[in-house]
């Protein structure tokens, strides 16, 4: 059985949507979020290092998707990039800005150029809005648009997603999950924002309806321009859309390259795993929680799983190194799986 088909433009990207300023849009350097947790009977308190040492580039008009299993610290990473939650250190360079350094106040014509579209559609809405209002409702947050200016704004908004124009009377209720999550785009494009992350924008919907959803997001990439992080289970659909690809795991960032380079060659034993697990149909293996517990441990985090680990790995934790152009891996047995040759 074939997957969904995606409309994607030609899988190069061009060198000019960089233009002639080099800078990436985005740039998150050593990343770091901790969260305090209460472990044990006696209440100890330990943390949890969701997000540890996370460094990725997306240059402008492209696409970054972020993969792993769920708890390894993605939606961490997206928060801490639009400053929803503090980071404990690293940058966030924003077209070169770095954004941690901002004050609230310098921070808010930023928050206009980064949005983000939620898993659910069903929670992200408020209820008791029409759609008119919640599509509207950053238009009137952010900048005073007259009130006839505003309406005519929401309702080319609402084409733009392929909603029809009496939907802004209507209440998210008596939509579908597709259609909600077209309104949260709608609501996210309000401001004309540059950069768009997309937390597992389809999850949530039924099969069928994924494809659709995607597509509207890379015809409007190309049509505005956007940069997005893509937050994603399905290494089908990431492979299909992204022009690069971080492997989350424990927090970390354990590979990393052009998507094109990482699908043929992935060097990563849990890289490895996830896009075999796709290729049969299953989805990523789910969280074995211990695996990273609130409490450090020495070594690869992965090694407890990994088929090919060696004492080498339980002692110390393999640096993310490029292991081909481009394409960095965190595995001190990094390349291919040959199953007749003992690993190391
Ligand atoms: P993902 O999006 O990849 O599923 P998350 O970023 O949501 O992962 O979570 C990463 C880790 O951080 C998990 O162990 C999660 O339990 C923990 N975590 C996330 N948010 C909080 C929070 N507000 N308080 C405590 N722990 C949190
Ligand atoms: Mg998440």
């Amino acid at each position: 059985m074939s997957g969904p088909t995606f409309r994607r433009r030609s899988r190069s990207i061009p060198r000019e949507v960089e233009g002639p300023d080099e800078t990436p849009l985005l740039e998150v350097r050593a990343l770091r979020k901790t969260f305090p947790v209460h472990t044990g009977i006696f209440g100890e308190r330990g943390e949890v290092v969701a997000v540890h040492d996370v460094s990725f580039t997306i240059p402008r008009g492209t696409t970054l998707a972020l993969v792993g299993e769920s708890g390894s610290g993605k939606s961490t990473t997206a928060r801490c990039i639009l400053r929803l939650i503090e980071p404990d250190a690293g940058q966030i360079l924003f077209e070169g800005t770095d954004l941690v350094q901002l004050s609230a106040r310098q921070l808010r014509p930023y928050r206009e150029r980064m949005q983000i579209v939620f898993q659910d559609p069903f929670s992200s809405l408020d209820p008791r809005m029409t759609v008119g209002q919640i599509v509207g409702e950053p238009l009137q947050v952010h900048r005073v648009l007259r009130a006839t200016a505003q309406r005519a704004r929401v309702a080319e908004l609402l084409a733009m997603v392929g909603l029809p124009p009496d939907a802004t009377h209507r209440f998210p209720h008596e939509f579908s999950g597709g259609q909600r999550q077209r309104i949260g785009i709608a609501r996210a494009l309000a401001l004309e924002p540059r950069f768009l992350i997309a937390d597992e924008p389809v999850s949530a919907l039924d099969l069928s309806i994924r494809a659709q959803i995607i597509n509207l997001l890379l015809e409007l990439q190309e049509r505005l321009g956007l940069t997005y992080l893509l937050i994603a289970h399905d290494l089908l659909l990431v492979r299909a859309v992204s022009d690069w690809v971080a492997v989350m795991y424990a927090g970390r960032i354990v590979e990393y390259g052009p998507t094109a380079a990482v699908y043929a060659s992935p060097q990563h034993p849990y890289t490895q795993a996830l896009i075999a697990a796709s290729l049969d149909g299953r989805t990523a293996p789910e969280s074995e929680t211990a695996v990273f517990g609130p409490f450090a441990s020495t070594g690869c985090p992965f090694a407890p799983r990994c088929p090919r680990a060696q004492p080498r790995c339980r002692d110390a934790e393999p640096p993310l190194e490029e292991q081909a152009p481009g394409q960095r891996a965190a595995c001190y047995f990094p390349g291919a799986l040959d199953p007749t040759r003992p690993a190391g």
